[in-house]
């Protein structure tokens, strides 16, 4: 086991939080009962946040960035787990409270560590990554609500070409629901017909203010971003559908009427995946392993060098990355 390894600490510079790469060893890192061999992290948006400083996501300082980590158990003082055996962390508070997985060891609370299904290289589970699998938890919870049917009314993915966006498409497209796309990159058109998507939406569209009610046309959705968008998506929900709400790519408001929810039953579902339980996790990650298509994954990520994570990190911010982005730790 390497004595030192690199990692990407966020510590406080004249008051300010701010990201570096540094050298750890292993005395350095918490004290929780599994060591883990981090194989890749990846890029999620809240990682931009972190890394590039412009979010204050760390509550405490120092702190190891990176809120997803795939890698293989080296040692345990849980009888849960095993040398070798294959694991997957997402959330928890890694990169707010908890160290997280830009780092080749991380020490983590047996609880955090979800198995990694056998249908997944960590390479392909962080193509996946937080951003994919709290897609798959969106998509459970839209047809826990159970109005999205195959061949039905369409469903819409806002931020498609982004890393929840795509998952989310590839997804429901795979369920058979009819997928209409919102993306402001018309250029990621063939890309997102690769995932499944059947139509498309200019996302300008939805971010002008429109009625509180208009035409019907969605069984469901999915939001990642958030404000005018959720609110005109909402607004041309169909009677009876929902639209899950998970993110804020374009803002935190929602300055949208209630009646939608009063005279269509459209329900507003919210999907949070970092304190999500263990058995919502285990059911994301076998629909993943279910039906993420392994040739659509492969187009849905990059795999780039720990050194590239600044550069990235400003990027994910600016909506420059399509699809995701794993970060090779090695
Ligand atoms: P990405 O940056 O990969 O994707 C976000 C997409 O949103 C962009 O690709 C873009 O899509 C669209 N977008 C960005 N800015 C705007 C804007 N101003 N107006 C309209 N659309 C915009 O991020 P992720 O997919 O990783 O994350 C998406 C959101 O989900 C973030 O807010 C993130 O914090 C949240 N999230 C929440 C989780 C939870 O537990 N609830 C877990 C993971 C993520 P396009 O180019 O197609 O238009």
């Amino acid at each position: 086991m390497a004595e030192s390894f690199k990692a990407f600490v966020i510590t406080d510079v004249d008051g300010k939080p701010k990201g570096d790469f540094t050298t750890l060893t292993l005395a350095d890192l918490p004290d929780n009962d599994v060591l883990v061999e981090v194989a890749y992290s990846s890029v999620n948006y809240k990682d931009g946040l972190a890394v590039s400083g412009k979010g204050k996501i760390a509550r405490k300082l120092p702190m190891v960035a990176g809120i997803d980590l795939a890698g293989t158990v080296v040692e345990s003082r849980s009888p849960d787990w095993n040398p070798g055996d294959k694991v997957v962390a997402n959330g928890w508070g890694m990169s707010e409270t908890q160290w997280g997985g830009y780092t080749r060891f991380q020490r983590m609370k047996a609880e955090w560590l979800t198995r990694l299904p056998d249908a997944f290289s960590f390479e392909e589970a962080m193509g996946i990554g937080t951003a994919g699998y709290t897609a798959a938890l969106c998509v459970d919870a839209l047809e826990r609500w159970g109005t999205v049917r195959p061949g039905g009314k369409e469903v819409l993915v806002t931020g498609a070409a982004g890393g929840v966006g795509s998952v989310a498409v590839a997804l429901l497209a795979k369920r058979g629901y009819p997928v209409v796309a919102s993306t402001g990159r018309p250029e990621t058109h063939e890309y997102l017909r690769g995932l499944g998507a059947t139509g498309f939406i200019d996302r300008t569209a939805l971010l002008e203010k429109g009625a509180p009610l208009q035409k019907e046309r969605w069984a469901g959705g999915v939001d990642s971003v958030g404000g005018q968008t959720l609110v005109n998506a909402l607004s041309q929900t169909a009677w009876g559908g929902a639209i899950v709400a998970c993110g804020l790519a374009g803002s935190a408001d929602l300055p949208g009427t209630v009646l939608p929810h009063i005279l269509r039953s459209v329900a507003l579902l919210g999907v949070d995946s970092v304190m999500a339980p263990q058995q919502l996790r285990n059911a994301a990650w076998a629909r993943l392993a279910r039906d993420m298509d392994k040739n659509a994954l492969k187009t849905m990520y990059d795999v780039q060098p720990f050194n590239a994570l600044p550069d990235l990190a400003t990027k994910i911010l600016d909506g420059q990355i399509r699809g995701r982005v794993v970060i090779d730790v090695t």
